[in-house]
């Protein structure tokens, strides 16, 4: 017999259905880089390829409880968080990840499905940028989401750079402003680091409607290398060349946004 050790990882998200998205690709993903998954609910969402049918926050009580179940036994090298829902939700998860110690920790500041549905309340970016992002590790949002907590239009290069210092300026330690929801044949991410190095990690623009949980993607492939002992930088490089060839490699699944490849 021979057993094997893998760095425990953990998300912090909302599920969906569909399973294109949410803790369901967080999964998936932590599965394909060879780190063990542990997850703890924040909400549920009746959802598919074609939109978000209904959400429904997890009772308070039992988000704590997940937390005590966790960190009672496992021994987590790196977490990740969602959707969090709405405000109170969000205050529960910094609670417990302050009781916890948790670190190194993935904000992903996930706002609003790619069907238009919000996965969390305009309330909460507040609390957000409040409570959550100054415990945060990395905090990758993408183009709306960064405009959201900034306050700001973000067009230009500069306007990335402005951007990401402001949410550095939040406490984030190193911020990744995801560009994928601009314009042009490259996607271009900006990543600015606590040391104050800065880079742009550029890539093709894939022309598919299959890129639902494109963020839970990336973030969760930077927790796993994170977990295996990546530094900050080679984990968001790692992150960035795996959701890459999990678009690249599109699965067909459902009859709208669908889902990436895991495998690949
Ligand atoms: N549903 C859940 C539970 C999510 O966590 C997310 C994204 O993080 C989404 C849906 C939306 O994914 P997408 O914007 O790729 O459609």
């Amino acid at each position: 017999m021979v057993e094997q050790q893998y760095p425990e990882v953990l998300t912090i998200a909302g599920s969906d259905s569909g399973g294109g998205a949410g803790i369901q690709a967080d999964i998936k993903t932590m599965q394909a880089c060879h780190v063990y998954s542990s997850s703890i609910l924040v909400a549920i969402t009746a959802q598919n390829t074609l939109d978000v049918q209904a959400v429904l926050p997890m009772p308070i009580k039992m988000i704590n409880a997940q937390f005590a179940s966790i960190y009672a036994d496992f021994d987590i090298k790196a977490a990740k968080t969602g959707m969090l829902a709405d405000s109170q939700h969000v205050r529960c998860v910094v609670k417990n990840i302050k009781q916890y110690h948790i670190t190194p920790l993935i904000v992903d500041p996930v706002m609003v499905a790619k069907g238009g549905t919000r996965l969390l309340t305009q309330e909460a970016i507040e609390t957000i940028i409040q409570d959550l992002i100054p415990l945060a590790d990395i905090v990758t949002p993408n183009l709306p989401e960064a405009e959201a907590i900034t306050n700001m239009r973000i067009i230009s290069k500069a306007d990335f750079e402005t951007a990401a210092k402001k949410i550095a300026a939040m406490g984030a330690k190193n911020v990744i402003i995801k560009g994928g929801h601009g314009q042009g044949k490259t996607v271009s991410d900006y990543v600015l680091l606590a040391d104050g190095h800065d880079f742009w990690l550029s890539g093709d623009r894939y022309d598919t409607k299959r890129k639902h949980g494109t963020g839970d993607t990336l973030s969760s492939a930077i927790t796993s290398a994170l977990a295996k002992g990546y530094s900050i930088e080679k984990a968001i490089r790692f992150g960035k060349k795996f959701v890459d060839m999990a678009i690249k490699k599109g699965i067909v699944v459902g009859h709208g946004h669908g889902p990436l490849n895991h495998w690949a």
